[in-house]
């Protein structure tokens, strides 16, 4: 039933899609020369917006602002290149509600629909609603996975003039029957370039098949990527384009810095890295009041998080496996000060405004270069001063090439505040790092052979196994131990998302949570599985070589001089 109904929507709305686009003026009207408005009251938003909008004590509107609202007012479409940071949110925000402030909502109907890649985005899209709501009595729904269906669902049965939703949740709502998107009269669309990341094209292709074709859209992304041309091409109707600078690329108040780094060995990178990381945070000092620390990977984002927790910093991680109210209670404490330090994944960091972070560490050269000037974006907001950090291993050169193409400038070399690798060596073993707790502080006074244990530790979650199943053998340092329980721990999650992404029929949510990830997990489990193939070729190669006795007991001194003997 639903699919006979979609199918007839779908072919009837592509008909209309078809001939909007037909009918489009082959010149479109530009809204740039508005852009000098420069007061909210000139904008013809409704009276209580505005008193909203003064409440909320923003003096004038920013360009996005001032470029977008007057043609969504007008009913026209809207093509927003514009990063999160430039006030896009109110820019669809704003006019959506003062074109709802009339008319009512019908059950399961909602008059407006707002798609965000990300449960943080959405829940941050509809605080933005209550805000500037404050003095209107608009409806709204927020769709995301965390919360039950059944809240939701009487929500939604009661009426509501605005949903705001992750594209599978809805879908899924949708799919049950609970929702009917006909009579959505505007619909956005934010960071459709992160969507297209996170592979949800599709899903938002088929959600633009179930609204009427007459409906309005207003649709941002940070980058016009082809796909994303080809959409709008399809599905907006002649949009009033608005691009606005890019933050980070112009962030003229944003010190970018690199430090490229090279590990003494190679199983002894990623602690090394994480030295680095704490000597770089230390050597802020009281500049930093407090920092997001990115990495490409979730299982990184728990390791680096849990390290610098066991060094007495104020560390919590934020990724796309942890339970929402976690995230949640975490993103809090962050956005209040009472969290120094965020752990994060691009996915879960995306498009959070976090008004005052002064320092932005990059553990890892993003996959993609894009995301660099997303991440330094959480720094350098509001003509605030920031500072950002990237590490840079030899493996990641190439990406690092498409950063500094992608910024267009050099981004500064620091030099490695730790030295050469030897320093570097040594620097770890006699200086116990500023901030350490006493309980917390891991005994620094090690022998040469707890130091050369220490190299035995495992870095990765598959070393981490193969550690854990040695335990008993070997006696670890204690630092070594927490590391390994840290990835040990990542390691017992692994499974369970793999059979999710073994299931017939996965809870959409969980995909949006986990799908631009999965590419770089996987790829970089494939890395790591190499990796330590690669180490334990290298180990057998070493057992092979006898240079002196040191360590190495060829089995002939093993024998006895009677079994010599009898041999
Ligand atoms: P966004 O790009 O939507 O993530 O917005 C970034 C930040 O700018 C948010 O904290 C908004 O509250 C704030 N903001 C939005 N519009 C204005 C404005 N016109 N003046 C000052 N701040 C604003």
């Amino acid at each position: 039933m639903i699919e006979a109904y979609e199918a007839f929507h779908r072919r009837i709305g592509n008909m209309a899609e078809r001939a909007a686009r037909d009918l489009r003026p082959k010149k479109q009207p530009q809204y740039r020369e508005r852009h000098d408005l420069t007061k909210f009251s000139d904008l013809n938003l409704a009276p209580k917006v505005l008193k909203a909008i003064e409440d909320a004590g923003y003096e004038s509107p920013t360009p996005i602002q001032a470029g977008a609202i007057p043609p969504a007012l007008e009913g026209r479409d809207v093509l927003g290149i514009a990063q999160t940071g430039t006030g896009k949110t109110a820019s669809f925000v704003l006019p959506m509600i003062t074109l709802l402030s009339r008319g009512r909502a019908r059950a399961r109907m909602p008059r407006s629909l707002v798609l965000c890649p990300t449960r943080e985005l959405a829940a941050q899209v509809a605080e933005n609603f209550d805000t500037y709501t404050k003095y209107m009595k608009l409806t709204k729904a927020l769709l995301i996975g965390g919360v039950s269906f059944k809240e939701q669902d009487i929500l939604i049965d009661k009426g509501v003039d605005v949903l705001i939703a992750t594209p599978g949740r809805l879908l899924d709502h949708f799919e049950r029957g609970k929702l009917i998107l006909s009579d959505v009269k505007v619909m956005v669309v934010d960071e459709a370039d992160r969507m297209l990341d996170m592979g949800f094209i599709p899903d938002i292709e088929r959600i633009f098949g179930l609204t009427p074709f007459t409906r309005q859209t207003l649709f941002f992304s940070a980058t016009m990527a082809p796909e994303i041309e080809r959409i709008t091409n399809t599905f907006l109707s002649a949009p009033a384009r608005i691009e606005v600078a890019r933050q980070a690329t112009s962030g003229e108040n944003i010190e970018q810095h690199v430090v490229m780094f090279k590990a003494s060995r190679r199983d002894r990178a990623a602690s090394e890295k994480r030295h680095l990381l704490r000597t770089l945070i230390d050597l802020e000092g009281e500049k930093l009041d407090n920092a997001i620390v990115f990495c490409n990977r979730k299982t990184d984002v728990d390791i680096v998080s849990q390290s610098l927790k066991k060094y007495g910093y104020d560390a919590a991680p934020i990724h796309g496996d942890l339970e929402q109210s976690q995230r949640n209670a975490t993103l809090d404490g962050f956005r209040n000060g009472k969290l120094k330090i965020l752990v994060a994944s691009d996915v879960a960091a995306r498009g959070l405004d976090v008004p005052s972070v002064t320092h932005v560490f990059n553990f890892d050269v993003p996959s993609h270069a894009e995301d660099y000037v997303h991440r330094i974006g959480r720094t350098g907001r509001a003509g605030r001063d920031g500072k950002t950090i990237m590490l840079c291993e030899p493996r990641d050169e190439k990406n690092f090439a498409d950063v500094e193409r992608l910024i267009g400038k050099e981004i500064p070399r620091l030099d490695n505040p730790l030295g050469t690798v030897a320093e570097a060596e040594s620097t770890t073993s006699h200086h116990a790092p500023v901030e350490v707790k006493s309980e917390d502080k891991p005994k620094r006074t090690r022998s040469r052979s707890s130091r050369s244990r220490k190299s035995d530790k495992p870095e990765t979650a598959v070393e981490a196994t193969e550690a854990k199943a040695s335990e008993s053998q070997t006696q670890e340092a204690p630092e070594a131990r927490e590391e390994a329980t840290v990835a040990a721990k990542t390691v017992e999650a692994k499974p369970e998302s793999r059979a999710r992404e073994r299931a017939p029929r996965e809870p959409r949510e969980q995909r949006e949570q986990r799908t631009s990830q999965a590419a770089s997990d996987s790829k970089s489990s494939e890395n790591r599985d190499r990796n330590s193939s690669s180490r334990s070729r290298g180990r057998r190669d070493d057992d092979k070589k006898v240079v002196g006795l040191g360590d190495h007991l060829p089995s002939f001194i093993a024998l006895s001089f009677d079994e010599r003997s009898a041999s």
